[in-house]
């Protein structure tokens, strides 16, 4: 059995965007109320995690915030003093959409440090598979600006600490229910890290993550993005899996597999619009472990990112997590209802974008010659 080891810290639960309603904060026509990714929900997460047992079959590390040296492997400095002053004040926003609270500096830097130290952790041999319960999330922090709840890019740092440790091709997969733009950014002409995509098309941020986006110079292929239509859930879901990420995954050869983990395309998420059900986190995270078997001598990090209903989420981390740890679907008493929704069913209009990139992707119709470059077929 795999060792398995789990990062959170209790600050991470202190960062809080403020008062507002949704992801706006208060102003005219916005009551009170409270902004997503405040996260008494994610520590409820926790607690499910270990009222289930599960908890147990991890070793739980306590991360260290991650040092400037390992945020400018990102970040500008310029962006990092942004989050520290806004911090510092106590409230405000420090990029776009990405307000702060007076702990909101220190808890990015431990999400940081946890995918970091996790990432280091599985390449040292120490652990094989990793879950990080970080706050704030990552995917849409750019290197010169914070963006949408996220302050530091977590993922995006912990892939340039793998290279640091000298990992030459690095696998990054994200299924948050939005598009990754910051990630993609940050390794859009690094031949070395694949980015694959799975959202909602049209999402967030608007018009990013076009299936027309492969990377481009010396990084062209090395981007994916699956942009799915709204309403998608388990089948469709595991056919993106299946038939694209798997075979993209064995053509890249990946030494080491990260996963923006996020869960807000669960079918009570109110940021997204998809269908999916922890049987669906379950079974990607199922094939995604065996991914990294197969290819990466098991090594994978799973990072959590984005997940706002407040009594599904903890369920669906908890899928996430079992499987991981190699056990089965976790009992779901919301399963029943979202299964008998329309929608889990794979509908022809969602395979077109399956069969576009299987005829157009470059690392779909490739393969390598003997220097490991991608080559492509088709042309
Ligand atoms: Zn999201």
């Amino acid at each position: 059995m795999p060792n398995l080891a789990w990062y959170s810290h209790e600050i991470c639960f202190w960062h809080d965007p403020g008062s507002g309603s949704g992801y706006l904060p208060v102003g005219p026509g916005i009551e009170p109320l409270r902004q997503f990714a405040v996260d008494p929900d994610l520590r409820r997460a926790e607690g499910l995690v270990k009222a289930s047992g599960v908890m147990d079959r991890f070793t739980p590390v306590t991360p260290t915030p991650a040092t400037d040296e390992d945020l400018m492997l990102v970040h500008t400095p310029e962006h990092i003093g942004r989050v520290e002053a806004a911090s510092a004040l106590g409230s405000g926003d420090a990029g776009v959409y990405a307000h702060v609270n007076y702990h909101s500096a220190q808890a990015a830097r431990l999400a940081v440090g946890a995918c970091v130290q996790a990432t280091e952790a599985v390449l040292d041999g120490w652990a094989d598979r990793a879950y990080c319960l970080v706050r704030p999330p990552g995917h849409h922090a750019e290197p010169d600006r914070a963006m949408a709840l996220c302050l530091y890019n977590n993922v995006a740092v912990a892939a340039r600490a793998a290279q640091r440790a000298g990992v030459r091709r690095i696998l990054v997969v994200d299924w948050d229910v939005h598009h990754g733009n910051g990630i993609q950014r940050t390794f859009y002409e690094d031949p070395d890290v694949l980015y694959v995509s799975i959202h909602q098309e049209g999402l967030f941020p608007p018009a990013s993550g076009l299936v027309g986006e492969t990377g481009v110079g010396a990084g062209t292929g090395a981007t994916l993005n699956v942009p799915l239509p709204a309403g998608c859930g388990h089948e469709a879901y595991l056919a993106v899996v299946d038939r694209v990420v798997t075979p993209a995954a064995r053509t890249f050869a990946p030494e080491l597999i990260l996963v923006a983990a996020g869960v807000d395309a669960g079918g009570h998420d109110p940021m997204g619009r998809m269908m999916c059900t922890s049987r669906t986190f379950h079974a990607m995270t199922t094939r995604l472990c065996h991914l990294a078997d197969e290819l990466a001598a098991g090594r994978i990090v799973f990072a959590h990112e984005g997940g706002y209903s407040a009594w599904y989420q903890p369920m669906l981390i908890l899928a996430t997590v079992s499987a991981i740890a190699g056990l089965p679907e976790p009992q779901d008493p919301f399963l029943h209802s979202l299964e008998h929704l329309p929608g889990q069913r794979l509908r022809p209009h969602q395979t077109r974008v399956i069969e576009h990139l299987a005829a157009h992707h470059p690392l779909l119709n490739s393969t390598r010659d003997h220097d490991g470059r991608l080559a492509d077929q088709a042309r």
